[in-house]
């Protein structure tokens, strides 16, 4: 699987920093990168421009490739309800993204990483698969024996994260239950699914 090279100028091109780092240079440098960045108005975009952004930055903030990102658009179209809120959903409720929103990792890097290298457990059962979707009722956990290691000795005393609606952790037990289903407005925090929809539906 070709993995995605996270660098800074990501997280400034999208306005969102998507390393996760403490000293992500959006911090720093709070404007798109380039000779005009800080000076430049916003270009006039066209429908076109806009949507492909969009794409673009939701496409980064999950980390997934361009296959993988079409796959997930395409599932999205087949089940009912509204694509875009299922598009969201599918890519909320993978598992590194999940560990992520729990507060189990401090990015969503970290979080893939935890996942790939078999540090987490779902119902007993170690998932080493990143875009493993999680489901209601599923209890997602820290294996025993990783629970030694780096940062998940000091994760108890990490500050706490206000993790969304449809997650409960428990930092403590480094472990988290997925309760439902993310639903409404937390579907559209991050970009505008809408627009995504469109670019595909050109
Ligand atoms: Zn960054």
């Amino acid at each position: 699987m070709r993995t995605l090279k996270l660098t800074c100028k990501m997280c400034r091109r999208e306005g969102v920093s998507l390393c996760g780092r403490d000293k992500c240079a959006l911090k720093r440098r709070p404007f798109p990168p380039g000779v005009h960045g800080a000076t430049a108005r916003p270009a006039r975009q066209t429908e076109y421009g806009k949507q492909l952004r969009e794409k673009q930055k939701a496409k980064r903030i999950y980390g997934v490739s361009e296959r993988q990102f079409r796959n997930y658009f395409e599932k999205a179209l087949k089940m009912r309800g509204d694509s875009g809120e299922n598009l969201v959903r599918l890519l909320e409720t993978r598992l590194d993204n999940t560990v992520f929103r729990a507060g189990l990792a401090k990015s969503r890097p970290a979080a893939r990483q935890a996942v790939s290298h078999a540090h987490i457990e779902v119902d007993g059962q170690r998932v080493n698969v990143p875009s493993y979707q999680v489901r209601p009722g599923e209890i997602i956990r820290v294996r025993e024996i990783k629970r030694g290691k780096g940062s998940w000795k000091t994760l108890a005393d990490a500050p706490k994260v206000e993790a969304p609606s449809w997650v409960a952790p428990s930092l403590k037990d480094l472990e988290a239950k997925v309760t439902s289903l993310p639903a409404g407005e937390e579907l559209k925090q991050l970009f505008s699914p809408k627009l995504i929809i469109e670019f595909y539906s050109r």
